[in-house]
């Protein structure tokens, strides 16, 4: 392993950073929601169970409901039907009653026989000779999968499908949840213009803007403000970041982060009075970015211009940053793990992130790129893999979609 020098970087890695800029943040406020417009939104409250799963005991197949002492006559008469949705008649002794997945189980009765298992006359079921069943067969015990009281998500989970299943299977109509997270984009740059200008050879179309918009729009926990342009002069982007600042949780600047003589987001941000918790990480791309705490609390991520370190440090950095905003439990979620071939690789001493596309086999496979500028390559990619300095070959390593939705 290659050390990282001391004094280079005020955080060893990525995830570092994004835990020290996450620990000075906090989530925003609490609102409740109606029940069909929660899915993405982070829950406030737990889901606790408020009866037994499932609420009686239920049949698990269409069958028929049994008396087990019953079952020695070999014969047995139906005597009536139990559905689901009505409250379940008594099994008179020497008798079976039809019965459907899903419906009560009737009283007296303790196991259910699978409709395949019997003979079925008219009005009468045959069993195989020596039949026998367990106590409790093809019954679903009330309370088996919970009991009342349970807690069933915790806060700070996103309302997923399964979730908002639990959310209404137990009568949760206006859940808690936090309010959506504003976030302000703030594009930078003299030579930047909007995607319909017409634009001349040395200057170019604002992709930072829309790749922010299209990472986060997906996102149900954001309210996303129209991306804004500040050219490169501190009094300009004073007075955008200001106004922002006013308006937005978090704010997304990309370009002028850098070393260059326009480059002005650091000196302004530092005049504002914000805490800069880092610039500069051993990352590449995405090297010169900045995580920021504004006066009232507002994240601020001042990304690199440059498309491709935009991009990443966006899914990287931004993304996690914003879910501490928005409430979740777990700010950097597990990833799933990939092995590249040819792990090992320079510059030593930093965090890489290489661009990979799926292949049919379900392989991650490389997308060579030119670098930081090389949006066509990154457009053709899946997502990327981070590599650590220590990384070795076969490692497992951690894999970032370009979708946030997973975290
Ligand atoms: P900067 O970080 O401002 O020094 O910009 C680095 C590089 O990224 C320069 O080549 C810029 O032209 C380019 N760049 C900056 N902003 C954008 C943007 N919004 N869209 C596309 N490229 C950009
Ligand atoms: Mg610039």
């Amino acid at each position: 392993m290659t050390p990282i020098k001391p004094g280079t970087f005020a955080y060893e890695s990525p995830a570092l950073a994004v835990q020290a800029l996450a620990e000075r943040l906090s989530p925003v406020g609490i609102e409740s929601a109606e029940w069909d417009q929660a899915a993405g939104h982070i829950l406030a409250e737990a889901v606790v169970a408020d009866r037994p799963s499932p609420p009686c005991d239920v049949s698990a197949m269409d069958g028929y409901a049994v008396r087990l002492e019953d079952l020695c006559l070999g014969r047995l008469p139906v005597a009536g039907e139990v559905t689901a949705g009505k409250e379940p008649p008594a099994l008179p002794p020497g008798t079976v009653l039809r019965i459907f997945t899903g419906a009560p189980i009737p009283p007296g009765c303790d196991a259910v026989i699978a409709r395949e298992d019997v003979q079925e006359l008219p009005d009468t079921v045959v069993l195989p000779d020596a039949f026998a069943l367990e106590p409790g067969r093809h019954i679903r015990r009330r309370g088996e999968n919970g009991q009342a009281g349970e807690t069933v998500v915790r806060p700070g989970t996103a309302v997923s499908s399964a979730v908002a299943g639990a959310l209404a299977a137990f009568g949760i109509s206006r859940p808690k949840v936090y309010r959506r997270v504003r976030v302000a984009i703030l594009v930078t740059g003299n030579e930047v213009h909007e995607v319909r200008a017409d634009v001349r050879p040395w200057q170019i179309r604002d992709s930072n803007g829309p790749v922010l918009a299209a990472m986060l729009s997906p996102l149900a926990f954001v309210e996303l403000q129209s991306p804004r342009h500040a050219s490169d002069d501190p009094a300009a982007l004073r007075a955008a970041v200001e106004e922002m600042a006013g308006v937005a949780d978090a704010l997304l600047l990309t370009g002028g982060v850098s070393m260059g003589n326009y480059d002005f987001v650091p000196e302004v941000l530092r005049s504002l009075g914000c805490e800069i918790v880092f610039h500069k990480l051993p990352i590449r791309p995405g090297k010169p970015v900045l995580g920021a705490v504004g006066r009232q609390g507002q994240a601020i991520l001042g990304l690199p211009g440059n498309p491709v370190s935009a991009l990443i440090t966006a899914r990287r950095i931004a993304v996690p940053v914003l879910r501490r905003l928005a409430g979740c439990s777990v700010v950097q979620v597990p990833r799933p793990l990939v092995r590249l071939r040819d792990t090992v690789g320079k510059p030593a001493g930093l965090f890489r992130y290489r661009l990979v596309r799926w292949n049919t086999a379900g392989e991650a496979e490389d997308v060579p790129s030119l670098g930081s500028g090389d949006l066509i390559s990154a457009a053709r990619s899946d997502g990327f893999v981070e590599v650590p300095p220590d990384a070795k070959d076969g490692d497992l390593l951690p894999y970032f979609s370009w979708s946030a939705a997973d975290g």
